[in-house]
C-alpha cells in the first residue's frame, strides 16, 4: 500500500542523510520511482523533520517540477523517530506488531540513502562502494560531510578533515546514541558507518556506574515499553533467557534508558552483550 521513505536522521551530530537530500534530491527521486516500482506501492510519503525545512522545500519542489505524486510529511523532531517502525506510526498511525515487519500493516519502509544506492545501481550500474558520511565532534579540526570509500581506514577519513584540533577523548562510528567506539584509527568505514565523531574533553565525560536506584525512569522513556532495569539485571545474573524472553531481542539499542539513568549504569552495552551471548547458547 505505502512505501514510506524515511529521511528522518534523528540522532544528533549526524547530518549526511541532510546534505544528501538538499543535493541529490533528483537522484533520491528517480531512486524512489524504481523502488516504487519493485516493490509496487502505489502511494510514496517521504518522511522529513522539521528541523531541515531546507531539504522539505527541495524535495516539495522537485516533486511538483517533475508532475510526481509523492507526498512530503513533515514530522516533529523526536529522538528515536528514525527507527523504521517509529516513522511508520509516526507518518501512518499504523503500528507494526511485536516481531513483525512493516509490511504486516501494508508498508515498506526505505532510507534516503538507501533509494540513492538503488539510483546509482540501476541507473549508472555502480556498486555500493561508497557512502555519505558526517565527520565531526568537538576534537575535529574541519567538521564536514564527506563521500567515503567504504574500507577506508576512519584515520585516513579524519585526515582529509584536517586532523585533530584537540586529542579525541573517544571516536564513535555512527551517531552518539546509537553507534560504538571505534577500537583504533585503522578500523574502516562500512556501509552502515553514518558518521565518524571525534568527541572532544567537554563532549565526553567518562563515569563511574553506580547501583541501581530503582527509579524507573528508564521504564518510562523506553519507545518499546521494555522493562530496562529488569534486562540489566537478568544479563548481570547471566540469565540470559530470561531476558529473551523479557523482551531483549526487541531493544533497539537506542540507548534513551541509559540517557536518563542517573546511576549511569551502562545499560546498552550490556543489552548488546546480553544479545551476543543468548546467540550463542
Ligand atoms: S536501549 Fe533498549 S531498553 Fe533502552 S530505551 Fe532503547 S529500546 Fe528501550
Ligand atoms: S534509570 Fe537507572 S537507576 Fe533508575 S531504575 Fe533504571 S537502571 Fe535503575
Amino acid at each position: 500500500e505505502y512505501l514510506i521513505i524515511n529521511g528522518v536522521e534523528c540522532e544528533p551530530y549526524l547530518t549526511a542523510d541532510h546534505r544528501l537530500m538538499l543535493e541529490k534530491a533528483d537522484e533520491i527521486l528517480e531512486g524512489i520511482r524504481i523502488v516504487q516500482k519493485i516493490v509496487g506501492m502505489p502511494e510514496v510519503r517521504i518522511a522529513v523533520e522539521i528541523n531541515k525545512p531546507d531539504a522539505i522545500e527541495t524535495l516539495e519542489r522537485k516533486i511538483l517540477e517533475r508532475g510526481l505524486e509523492f507526498q512530503v510529511v513533515p514530522l516533529k523532531v523526536r529522538y528515536p523517530q528514525g527507527d523504521e517502525k517509529m516513522v511508520l506510526k509516526a507518518v501512518l498511525d499504523r503500528e507494526v506488531p511485536r516481531g513483525g515487519l512493516p509490511l504486516d500493516v501494508g508498508a515498506v519502509v526505505s532510507n534516503v540513502g538507501t533509494v540513492y544506492a538503488v539510483y546509482e545501481a540501476i541507473v549508472w550500474r555502480k556498486p555500493l562502494i561508497e557512502r555519505i558520511c558526517t565527520v565531526t565532534g568537538q576534537a575535529v579540526a574541519r567538521p564536514a560531510n564527506l563521500k567515503v570509500r567504504i574500507g577506508t581506514p576512519i584515520g585516513e577519513v579524519l585526515e582529509d578533515c584536517g586532523g585533530f584540533q584537540e586529542p579525541p577523548v573517544k571516536v564513535v562510528l555512527g551517531g552518539p546514541m546509537m553507534g560504538f567506539a571505534a577500537v583504533d584509527l585503522s578500523t574502516p568505514v562500512t556501509k552502515g558507518v553514518s558518521g565518524i565523531i571525534a568527541l572532544g574533553k567537554k563532549e565526553a565525560a567518562l563515569f563511574q556506574g553506580n547501583p541501581c536506584i530503582r527509579c524507573g525512569r528508564c521504564m518510562a522513556v523506553c519507545p518499546w515499553g521494555l522493562f530496562p532495569t529488569v534486562l540489566y539485571k537478568l544479563i548481570e545474573n547471566q540469565e540470559y533467557a530470561a531476558a529473551w524472553e523479557e523482551g531483549l531481542p526487541d531493544c533497539k539499542e537506542c540507548g534513551c534508558c541509559a540517557y536518563v539513568c542517573p546511576s549511569r549504569i551502562p545499560l546498552v552495552q550490556a543489552f548488546k552483550y546480553g544479545k551476543l551471548m543468548s546467540r550463542k547458547k
